[in-house]
């Protein structure tokens, strides 16, 4: 029943709820609003987790979980309040507040197959080593080192600040994977410079695959590059056969998309 609440866009109420529950958001979401709502929701822990798997493209078999954050009370995604969160400096706090209750679900422990949990990062975040210290209490309170955080490529264009902070988190077991990649931040010369682990192909990219030589062969030029640089490739947003079939003839290592499964609050997660 929480597929829908825990997917990209929230609500599967009734659709007087669903009006009820915009007009509501939109209120909110005027200004001093929705910072205040915000505030009271990290008071109040409202924020859930919603899980996506990642698999394996030739296999199919999960090898990977993406927590993505929920605000259930709201009919707002986390494309809409992570940015003003950090804009009004409160991201640290989501963050710390996601790193709480990852563990606290038990998501790695539900699911048969070993399973690595990513967790997303702002760029605020990427540049203060106490994150290092916030991952590393995290990596505990998962029993292992399973556990992979995602950047945006917008973190990379401060490489000179967010590369101690990436030492630190690698150093720890944890992986750094780039998110959202291809979208047109990519900044060559911290990709080179960092060491990061595995790079996540933009989903705007992957649906663009099957209609488009162009995407086609950004996407085999994107492998080869992350092929050079040590690094694996991950596509996001595959929403059909064809395209998880493009990708893998064009060397995609994994994939994640609602093909694969929708995000998930843990209740509606099921052992594989
Ligand atoms: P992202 O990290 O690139 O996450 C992928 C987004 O694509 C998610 O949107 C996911 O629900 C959606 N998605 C997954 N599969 C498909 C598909 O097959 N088709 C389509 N159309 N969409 C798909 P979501 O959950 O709304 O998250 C939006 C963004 O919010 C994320 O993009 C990430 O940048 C940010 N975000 C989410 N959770 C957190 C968090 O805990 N912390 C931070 N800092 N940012 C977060
Ligand atoms: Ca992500
Ligand atoms: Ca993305």
């Amino acid at each position: 029943m929480e597929e829908a609440a825990a997917g990209r866009h929230s609500g599967d109420r009734s659709p007087l709820a669903q009006i009820d529950g915009v007009w509501g958001s939109l209120a909110e979401s005027t200004g001093p609003g929705l910072l205040a709502a915000l505030r009271l929701a990290l008071e109040r822990r409202e924020f859930r987790l919603a899980y996506q798997p990642i698999v394996d493209l030739r296999s199919r078999r999960p090898v990977g979980i993406e927590a993505l954050i929920r605000w259930p009370r709201m009919s707002i995604g986390p494309d809409v309040f992570i940015p003003i969160a950090e804009r009004a400096g409160l991201i640290r706090d989501i963050t710390r507040q996601v790193c709480r209750l990852a563990p606290e679900e038990r998501i790695t422990h539900r699911i048969a197959d070993p399973v690595r949990l990513s967790i997303n990062l702002s760029a605020a975040d990427a540049r203060t080593l106490e994150t290092a210290a916030l991952l590393s209490k995290l990596v505990q309170a998962l029993g292992g080192p399973f556990l992979n955080v995602e950047l945006t490529e917008r973190c990379l264009l401060e490489s000179e600040r967010c590369g101690p902070v990436i030492r630190a988190i690698r150093a720890q077991g944890i992986q750094v994977h780039l998110d959202d990649f291809g979208t047109g931040y990519a900044n060559l010369q911290a990709l080179v410079e960092l060491t990061l682990d595995a790079v996540k192909i933009d989903h705007r990219l992957t649906r663009r695959v099957c209609d488009s030589r162009t995407a086609r062969e950004v996407v085999l030029h994107l492998g080869r590059l992350a092929g050079t640089l040590g690094l694996s490739l991950t596509a996001e947003g595959v929403e059909t056969e064809a395209q998880a079939h493009q990708l893998a003839e064009l060397g995609v290592q994994r994939a994640q998309g609602w093909l694969f499964g929708r995000p998930r609050f843990i209740e509606d997660c099921e052992d594989h």
